[in-house]
C-alpha cells in the first residue's frame, strides 16, 4: 500500500495530535475517565470529525475521500496515539480494524460507501470476530449466516449468534460481523440499531478503561446480500489474514508509544528524585535496569516495524510474519517497559495519581489482543520453520551472512554479534529437526521468541547503519541519535545472541534431545560469551545518550 502523504504531511498530522491532546487531553482528564471507567464518545468523535482532529481520514485511500496514509504513516500515528492513551487509541483502531476488511475485500460499491463515510461523517466501525468459544481459534466461530432467497437468487442473510470483547461494540455506528455462511465464514457489514441486534454492557476491564468494549448479539439480524463484504461467501478468514502483517503493525505502534511514554516518564522523574546524596538518574544500578534495557528493546522493536511498514508500503504483500515479529516484539518490550517504568517511581509509581500506573494496565491489552504473544510465537516459529526447511538449513546462517557483510562495511552497529546469534539460531534450528524437538509445541514457541529477538537483532543493527549513513526514510522517527542507536544495536545483539545460545542448551536438553556432544562448539557459545566484552560502556553510552535527550 504505496503512501499518499508525503513526510511534510506526516509532520502536521503528528503535530495536530499532539495540540489537540495539548488542549483537550491533559493527564488528570485521562486520570479521572480511567478512575470512572468512562468512554468518552464526545472526545473520540471529535478526534475522528472533520471539523475536529479527522484523524481517520489519515487511514482511508485518497480515492475515497482520505488522506491514504501507508503503513509507515499509520504506525507513526499510532505510536503517537498511544503515547497520549491507549485507550483512545484503541477506539481509533476498533474503526479502522471494523473497516479492513471492506478496503482489501470489498466489492469497489462498498469500498467507495464505508470508506466514503468514514471519510465524510467520521462514523465509528467495530470489527465483530473473536466469540465466547472462538478466540485464537476463529475458525471454530459459531455465528451463522442464513442465506434468504427470491426465486432462487440469494437476496440477504439472516445472522445469529454472538460476539465477545468487541472494541467500540456498546457504541459502534456500522460493524464488521464474521459469521458462518454456506460457502464458509464471511463478513457482513450490519448496522447499529438493526432489528434483533443488540449489545452487552461495557466490561469492567484491567486497562483501557476510556474504551468501550462490550459483547454483541444478533437474534436473526437481516441483512441485504449487498452487505456480503466481497459478494463472495467463505473468504471471510483470507480477509482477516490479508490485514494481519498491516493491524499487527498498528498494535506493535501501540506498544512502542506506550512503552516509550511510560518510560520518558521515568527519565524525567529520576532527573529530579534525590536518594542517597544524588538523583536516581545518575545511579547505575537505577539506569542500567529500568531504563536502558527497555530503551534498547524498544528500539529493536521499532526496528522490526519500520522495516516492515517499509516493506508493506513498497509492495512486498501481507507480511504476516514479520507482522508477527514486530507486534510481539513491541508488545512485550512495551509492556515490560512500562512495568520497569512504574518500578521507578516507586511507591509513587503505584498509585493512580501517577499515569504510568495507568500506562502499565493500558498496555497489557496489546500481548492479547490482535492474537496473543503467544499465537505471535507460533505465527513466527511455523513460518521460520518453512524457511528453514525450504534452505535446507541455510536461511538463518544466509541472514548472518548478511550482517556479517554489514559489519565490514560498520564495524560499529552490532552486526557481527548479531550474526553470531542468527548462525547460532540456524544451528538450533537444525538440531530441532534432527532430534524432531518441534513435535514439543513448547519448544516451538520458545523457537517463534527467539527467531523474534535475532531478526530483532538484525533490524536494529541495520537501522543504526542506515541512522549513521543518514539514509532513514524521511518519515522514519529519530528516535536515538546514530552513535547512541549503534551502542544499542551493540547491547541488543549481546542479549540476542546470549540468549539463544542458553536457551538452546536448556531447550535440547530439557526435550531430551541426544548428546549434547559439540552442540555447545556449533552454536558458537565461546566466541558469543566473550562478545559480551563491552557491554557495560554501551549501556552507559544509552544511558548517556537518553539523559542528554530532549522528549521527542
Ligand atoms: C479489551 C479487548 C478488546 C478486544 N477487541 C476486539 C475487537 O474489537 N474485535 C474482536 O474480534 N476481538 C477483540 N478482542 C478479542 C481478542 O482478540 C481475543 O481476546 C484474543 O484473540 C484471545 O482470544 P481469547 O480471549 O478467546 O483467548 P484464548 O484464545 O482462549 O487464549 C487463552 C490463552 O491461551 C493461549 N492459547 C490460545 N490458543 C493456543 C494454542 N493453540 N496453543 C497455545 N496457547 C494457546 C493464548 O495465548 C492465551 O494466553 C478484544 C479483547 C479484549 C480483551
Amino acid at each position: 500500500m504505496a503512501s499518499e502523504l508525503n513526510a511534510e504531511m506526516l509532520k502536521i498530522a503528528l503535530k495536530s495530535i499532539d495540540d489537540f491532546a495539548a488542549r483537550e487531553l491533559p493527564d488528570s482528564l485521562l486520570v479521572e475517565l480511567d478512575e470512572r471507567d468512562e468512554f468518552p464518545e464526545e472526545l473520540v468523535r471529535q478526534m475522528s470529525s472533520g471539523d475536529g482532529l479527522g484523524i481517520q481520514l489519515l487511514f482511508v485511500p485518497f480515492e475515497y475521500g482520505g488522506m491514504g496514509g501507508g503503513a509507515l504513516d499509520v504506525y507513526r500515528i499510532c505510536e503517537r496515539m498511544a503515547a497520549i492513551d491507549l485507550g483512545l487509541a484503541t477506539s481509533e483502531l476498533a474503526t479502522f480494524l471494523g473497516s479492513d476488511p471492506i478496503r482489501v475485500g470489498g466489492t469497489e460499491a462498498q469500498k467507495r460507501e464505508y470508506m466514503g463515510r468514514i471519510a465524510a461523517e467520521g462514523i465509528l466501525f467495530a470489527y465483530g470476530a473473536t466469540e465466547a468459544e472462538a478466540g485464537s481459534d476463529l475458525g471454530a466461530l459459531k455465528t451463522v449466516a442464513e442465506p434468504v432467497s427470491d426465486n432462487g437468487a440469494i437476496t440477504g442473510y439472516r445472522i445469529s449468534g454472538a460476539k465477545q470483547w468487541i472494541s467500540n461494540g456498546g457504541v459502534a455506528d456500522m460493524y464488521t460481523i464474521l459469521a458462518l455462511a454456506p460457502g464458509g465464514p464471511s463478513w457482513f457489514v450490519v448496522d447499529a440499531g438493526a432489528e434483533g441486534f443488540t449489545h452487552g454492557d461495557a466490561e469492567d476491564k484491567h486497562g483501557i478503561r476510556l474504551s468501550n468494549t462490550a459483547a454483541l448479539f444478533l437474534n436473526d439480524v437481516y441483512v441485504d446480500a449487498d452487505r456480503l463484504i466481497g459478494g463472495v461467501e467463505g473468504q471471510g478468514l483470507v480477509q482477516a489474514q490479508q490485514v494481519f502483517g498491516y493491524t499487527r503493525l498498528m498494535v506493535a505502534a501501540f506498544g512502542l508509544g506506550a512503552g516509550w511514554e511510560a518510560l520518558d516518564r521515568a527519565i524525567a522523574y529520576s532527573r529530579k528524585r534525590i536518594q542517597a546524596g544524588g538523583p536516581l538518574a545518575e545511579k547505575e544500578g537505577y539506569t542500567h535496569k529500568l531504563i536502558v534495557p527497555h530503551a534498547v528493546a524498544l528500539e529493536a522493536a521499532r526496528a522490526a516495524i519500520e522495516e516492515t511498514a517499509e516493506r508493506i508500503d513498497a509492495g512486498e504483500g501481507a507480511l504476516n510474519v514479520e507482522g508477527a515479529v514486530a507486534k510481539y516484539l513491541a508488545t512485550e518490550a512495551g509492556d515490560a517497559a512500562a512495568d520497569a517504568a512504574l518500578q521507578a517511581h516507586g511507591g509513587y509509581g503505584y498509585t493512580h495519581d501517577y499515569v504510568v500506573e495507568k500506562i502499565k494496565r493500558d498496555v497489557r491489552i496489546t500481548r492479547i489482543y490482535e492474537g496473543t504473544s503467544e499465537i505471535m510465537e507460533m505465527t513466527v516459529a511455523r513460518g521460520r520453520w518453512q524457511d528453514h526447511l525450504k534452505s535446507a538449513g541455510d536461511h538463518y546462517h544466509a541472514r548472518a551472512r548478511e550482517l556479517e557483510a554489514l559489519h565490514d562495511q560498520h564495524p560499529e552497529v552490532g552486526a557481527d554479534v548479531a550474526a553470531l546469534a542468527a548462525h547460532a539460531l540456524a544451528e538450533l534450528l537444525e538440531r530441532c529437526r534432527n532430534a524432531r524437538l518441534t513435535r514439543h509445541q513448547h519448544i516451538l514457541l520458545r523457537l517463534g521468541a527467539l527467531i523474534a529477538q535475532v531478526e530483532g537483532a538484525g533490524a536494529l543493527a541495520r537501522r543504526a547503519q542506515r541512522a549513521a549513513d543518514k539514509q532513514l526514510d524521511a518519515k522514519a522517527a529519530r528516535s536515538l541519535r546514530a552513535p547512541a542507536l549503534a551502542a544499542a544495536a551493540r547491547v541488543y545483539a549481546r542479549g540476542a545472541a546470549l540468549t539463544v545460545a542458553t536457551e538452546a542448551v536448556r531447550l535440547v536438553a530439557g526435550a531430551d534431545g541426544g548428546e549434547l556432544g559439540d552442540l555447545e562448539q556449533r552454536l558458537g557459545t565461546a566466541s558469543i560469551n566473550r562478545a559480551q566484552g563491552g557491554l557495560l560502556a554501551d549501556m552507559q553510552a544509552v544511558s548517556d545518550a537518553l539523559y542528554a535527550r530532549r522528549r521527542r
